[in-house]
């Protein structure tokens, strides 16, 4: 069986050619001059240059800046200008769709698309028409010796917010201390499982907080770590199969895609080699969940945190089993608490905003907004924004994000509760409820709804099976069908962009 390979694609590597290629690109970045508090971003899908990219720049002390590759043109200016980046490296194809956002003052790098030679992508071809300064990053690295000297204390990475609840926000870690880097090694051993002597599939786009740690994690530790360039289901179904996968990290639209996958294929594939199945990064309905269990087995734990926190509650399937919805209870060392109007704490049982801190995972500051960092902080705890309560029991149920809390007539109603019953319609495919104005409520609800394909459900029918199972004043007033939901590739909805259009002018009430 393989051993110390890092498998992306079709294509592999060996753990140490791959750290070589990371300490080449550690001395090429310091023959530019870079140094403290410069920046490298990195615009690219899941690739081994990504982790080079990444560990050349954290080797001699300088920030890795990855970018949401699904992003446009105009939300690459905005983090570019934010993070002043000094260098990029890019997949030449992502690249070029974003072009006018790249200023001419950066040193930029092109990865040809997975697999090919500079010479045989198109899109490398055209990219340096456009910027003929530009140099092949493994062509360049080839002129560097590996990066001998002491390592510098190393720097996280930026990492970006998913923008679900406004722009992106630049999330700064310092250098850990060797205590934290312990610690935080401890738990996610204990969260997501990968270490020596597990294989590893690790899904998800390697600029999201989640499968950067857990990547890293697995290219530094598995005895094999596996990486999809994209996220392919049936895919992930045959690589299980064919490396004997132990743990796999990943997001719960993951799920929702693989439950799509026709029974046949399903059990086509041998699982039976599975021993933890981690997921966290946003909601996943109960009904996903159960199902889920079902299929892979009570291997599968959840794990809540963000950007800025990292990882605080984790859950396993049997707790979860016993307390469906739950994201589990606080690991060891974490602070929390659940505060009320006047950020009053509140008792076992009552909704609140959600603070935690999982000193483990050490400070961060938010790039430029000093203010905002005060307003997230309670007594040295940092709240995400998430809406929930405690049980008796000491389980955390979250209800939703604060922003996209609907207060109708003076009542809060969390869209999140209606969402989960509308996905179990069998026409549903996806779908998002929000508030838009109400001279007489205030808000009042509308539910976005995306049919599966073939499917003849009206707007008639969607409320009648909602009235069925929710009280009235939970029931949207309007439904309204699109073809598709802006959603991000990790899951997490956009529904600003489906509610702010209605708001112009007028301020939400939080
Ligand atoms: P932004 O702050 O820019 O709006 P974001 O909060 O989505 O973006 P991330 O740090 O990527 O940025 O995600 C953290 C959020 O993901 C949490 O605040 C929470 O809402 C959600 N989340 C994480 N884990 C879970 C979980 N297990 N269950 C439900 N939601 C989760």
């Amino acid at each position: 069986m393989l051993r110390d390979a890092i498998i992306i694609g079709d294509r592999m590597v060996t753990r140490d050619e791959l750290f070589e290629q990371g300490l080449r690109a550690a001395r090429g970045f310091h023959s530019l001059g870079l140094g403290e508090n410069d920046a490298v971003a990195i615009l690219m899908r899941n690739d081994f240059s990504f982790f080079e990219a990444s560990r050349g720049a954290s080797t001699i002390g300088v920030y890795a800046v990855p970018l949401n590759w699904h992003n446009k043109s105009d939300e690459i200016a905005y983090v570019l200008g934010d993070a002043k980046p000094r260098v990029l490296v890019a997949h030449s194809d992502v690249l070029l769709g974003v072009d006018d956002a790249i200023p001419n003052t950066m040193e930029l790098f092109l990865v040809p698309t997975e697999g090919n030679s500079a010479e045989q992508c198109e899109a490398t071809v055209k990219a340096r028409q456009l910027f003929p300064e530009a140099r092949i990053w493994d062509e360049w690295l080839q002129e560097f010796d590996p990066w001998t000297e002491a390592a510098k204390a190393p720097r996280g990475a930026i990492l970006y917010t998913s923008g679900t609840t406004g722009r992106p926000k630049a999330v700064r870690k310092p250098s850990m201390t060797p205590e934290q880097m312990e610690q935080f090694t401890k738990f996610q051993r204990l969260t997501f499982g990968i270490g020596p002597g597990t294989r590893a599939l690790v899904l998800g786009p390697l600029y999201h907080a989640m499968p950067d740690a857990s990547g890293r994690a697995a290219v530094a530790e598995a005895d094999i770590a596996v990486l999809q360039p994209k996220f392919d289901a049936e895919g992930v179904l045959r690589i299980i199969d064919e490396h004997k996968i132990t743990h796999v990290a990943l997001v719960p639209t993951a799920f929702v895609r693989l439950l799509k996958l026709p029974r046949d294929v399903r059990h086509r594939y041998d699982l039976s080699s599975l021993r933890s199945v981690t997921h966290t990064g946003g909601p996943c309905p109960p009904e996903v969940k159960r199902e889920m269990i079902d299929w892979w087995g009570p291997v599968i734990n959840e794990v809540y945190g963000g950007t800025e926190q990292g990882v605080t509650f984790f859950c396993r399937s049997p707790d979860w089993l016993r307390y469906p919805g739950t994201v589990g209870k606080p690991l060891d060392g974490t602070r929390y608490a659940v505060l009320g109007d006047g950020r009053t704490p509140l008792p076992a049982g009552q909704i609140g905003e959600i603070y935690a801190r999982n000193p483990a995972y050490g400070d961060f500051t938010y790039v430029g907004r000093d203010q905002q960092r005060r307003e997230v902080e309670y007594e040295g705890l940092i709240t995400l924004g998430d809406i929930g309560y405690v049980n008796e029991e000491g389980f955390l149920f979250l209800c939703d994000r604060k922003n996209d809390m609907v207060i109708s007539g003076g009542v809060n109603i969390y869209p999140a509760e209606i969402e989960a019953v509308l996905l179990m319609h069998p026409e549903v495919r996806d779908c998002a409820v929000y508030g838009v104005p109400d001279d007489d409520l205030g808000e009042s609800l509308v539910a976005a709804v995306q049919l599966r394909d073939c499917a003849i459900a009206d707007a008639e029918d969607i409320r009648a099976y909602l009235k069925e199972r929710l009280t009235n004043y939970k029931v949207p007033r309007k439904i309204e069908f699109h073809g598709s939901l802006p959603r991000e590739d990790s899951g997490k909805l956009l529904k600003r962009k489906l509610r702010d259009p209605h708001w112009k002018g007028r301020q939400r009430a939080i």
